[in-house]
């Protein structure tokens, strides 16, 4: 099992497929973010991606979703997730891995069978307003009807749906109650993200719409009610009485989930990050290339895992700006 210094079992792995995207969202991708940030070859393989995802699952994973970037603009995505759902087959394992993706949507319905087919059985889409004009002044791109009509497409062939909202204060926080209202009919489960500091998302802390505000402004329009968490979630969970759907709060900037932690990550070019806010970074790609040990640098980077935030910062003393706060942007390390 793989336990850090404070007891935390860590049994989730986010692998990032890819650092590129076809969006261009402005708290996630700086505006002169390149193409690629790194030489192909640094990249993971889709073999290689296996081989690691096969070393956290004999550490203890039970979990893998897969983020970037866009997971599915990656040409090979799709041999990547057949690979992988070899270890989420009931029958093969004895003890079988959830997998799961993170994606803005805009191929899903190009992947509904390989999703099926991989019981790939939760999605998570990002959107972030109702408005198409202002998806894309936040987004850059053209896309909005694509997005939710494949929303609409994966509820309809039975998927269990989050939708990922990135809340700024003064952007989107008009649109909270809109977003609950989805929930009346569709069985859809809205989750609202507090807005957080990444290299060069011009990030303020005045950005940030906090998880009280938020209920304050739902809870002034429906009766809500708490919905019970079950461990280690990340989102305080709610539900307007007799919605068919739920929502939820990742209240990571006022309220951090840091003390029931079990995630690790690794990024596109085989980086392993304790922490989403981790300063530091174990290469796990080169040994591997080189045929070495990579267990023991794994175990190594979690003994380092601070108790929160990655060390960087607290609730209680918010930086003003991103840019005390020392990462890669977002898009780079796989959200
Ligand atoms: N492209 C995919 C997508 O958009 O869902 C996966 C990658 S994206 C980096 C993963 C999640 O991180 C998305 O839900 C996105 O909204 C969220 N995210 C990105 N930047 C963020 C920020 N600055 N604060 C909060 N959430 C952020
Ligand atoms: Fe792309 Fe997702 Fe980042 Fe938006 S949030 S730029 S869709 S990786």
């Amino acid at each position: 099992m793989l336990t850090d210094r404070f007891s935390r079992i860590h049994d989730y792995l986010r692998i990032s497929l890819t650092e590129t995207c076809n969006l261009r969202c402005s708290y996630c991708m700086p505006e002169e973010f390149p193409q690629t940030s790194f030489h192909q070859s640094k990249r993971m393989t889709a073999d290689e991606i296996k081989q690691l995802a096969e070393i956290f699952i004999e550490l203890g994973v039970k979990k893998i979703r897969l983020t970037g970037g866009e997971p599915l603009v990656r040409k090979d995505a799709r041999q990547i997730i057949q690979q992988l759902s070899g270890f989420t087959d009931y029958e093969k394992n004895h003890d079988p891995v959830r997998l799961a993706i993170t994606t803005n949507g805009i191929f899903v319905h190009d992947f509904i069978d390989d999703f099926k087919k991989a019981n790939i059985r939760s999605v998570n889409v990002s959107l972030d307003t109702l408005i198409p004009e202002r998806f894309e002044k936040i987004t850059k791109r053209d896309y909005f009807h694509r997005v939710v009509s494949n929303i609409h497409l994966l509820l309809q062939n039975h998927f269990h749906v989050k939708v990922n909202v990135v809340v700024m204060n003064g952007v989107n926080d008009d649109e909270l109650v809109d977003f609950v209202q989805m929930t009346r009919d569709f069985p859809l489960h809205i989750r609202f993200i507090e807005f957080m500091p990444f290299d060069g998302n011009q990030w303020k802390k005045e950005k940030v719409f906090s998880y009280r505000e938020m209920l304050e402004r739902i809870g002034s329009f429906y009766e809500v009610v708490p919905i019970e968490n079950e461990k280690h979630d990340t989102a305080k969970k709610f539900k307007v009485l007799g919605f068919e759907g739920t929502f939820a709060v990742i209240s990571t900037m006022s309220a951090p989930f840091c003390s029931d932690c079990n995630r690790l990550r690794l990024t596109a070019d085989g980086k392993m990050k304790n922490c989403l806010f981790s300063k530091e970074e174990t290469d796990l790609l080169s040994p591997l290339r080189r045929g070495e040990d990579v267990k023991q640098l794994i175990i190594g980077c979690l003994q380092r895992k601070h108790a929160s935030l990655g060390g960087q910062f607290s609730p209680t003393d918010l930086p003003s700006e991103s840019h005390p706060v020392e990462n890669r942007s977002m898009i780079a390390i796989g959200g």
